[in-house]
């Protein structure tokens, strides 16, 4: 019971950490949008570290043989999740981006379309990977990151993302690929 207060408090203090550190920026890209900028969690060692352990204690029980981190936020700190676990992280980017073969995958969004890839030799039979991204909106990002370790006969082992925009319901599009959907603070 010590242990599991113990966890809720770090919990806690972590979620009340980034409330305050991550800045709202106001019609970013584009007009309406309020984008949640993460970048000055960087700039506080102590509290990157605080993050990358507490995804770990998320995602330990998942037995997870990859990250796959979507560029270019989903690189930040998936690469420091990999290296501590000792696995490979594997780079999602946006089309034509990466130099040699790639898999790709095409999805909509509320104005057009997107396409992701991923090199085709990277994603092993059966490995159990975790996607993971800074921020978790409607989920279609995500979700065709699913898409493309499927199509490499990967398993989806979980999601991971440091924030949710969970009035936006996007975790519910992404339960269909795996029911593990962890981040860290939610709006
Ligand atoms: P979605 O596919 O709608 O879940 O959008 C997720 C992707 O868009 C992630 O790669 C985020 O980095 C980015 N994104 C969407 N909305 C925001 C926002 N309000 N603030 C920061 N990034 C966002």
């Amino acid at each position: 019971m010590e242990n599991l207060h113990g966890y809720i408090k770090i919990y806690n203090m972590i979620e009340t950490k980034l409330k305050d550190i991550i800045r709202d920026v106001p019609n970013f890209p584009k007009p309406g949008i309020i984008f949640k900028d993460i970048t000055p969690i960087l700039l506080d060692p102590q509290l990157t570290r605080d993050i990358i352990n507490q995804i770990i204690d998320q995602v330990k029980p998942l037995n997870l043989d990859a990250i796959v981190g979507i560029e270019s936020r989903g690189f930040w700190f998936g690469i420091m999740l990999a290296n501590k676990l000792e696995i490979p992280f594997i780079p999602i980017r946006k089309k034509g981006k990466l130099p040699y073969k790639t898999v790709s995958y095409s999805y909509s969004l509320e104005y057009g379309s997107a396409e992701i890839e991923m090199h085709e030799d990277e994603i092993k039979e059966n490995w159990n990977v975790l996607i993971h991204d800074d921020l978790l909106a409607t989920g279609g990002t995500a979700c065709a990151a699913a898409e493309l370790i499927q199509m490499q006969n990967g398993n989806v082992a979980g999601f991971s993302f440091v924030v949710a925009l969970t009035f936006l319901n996007g975790s519910e599009i992404l339960k269909k690929y795996s029911e593990n959907i962890f981040n860290l603070v939610s709006y």
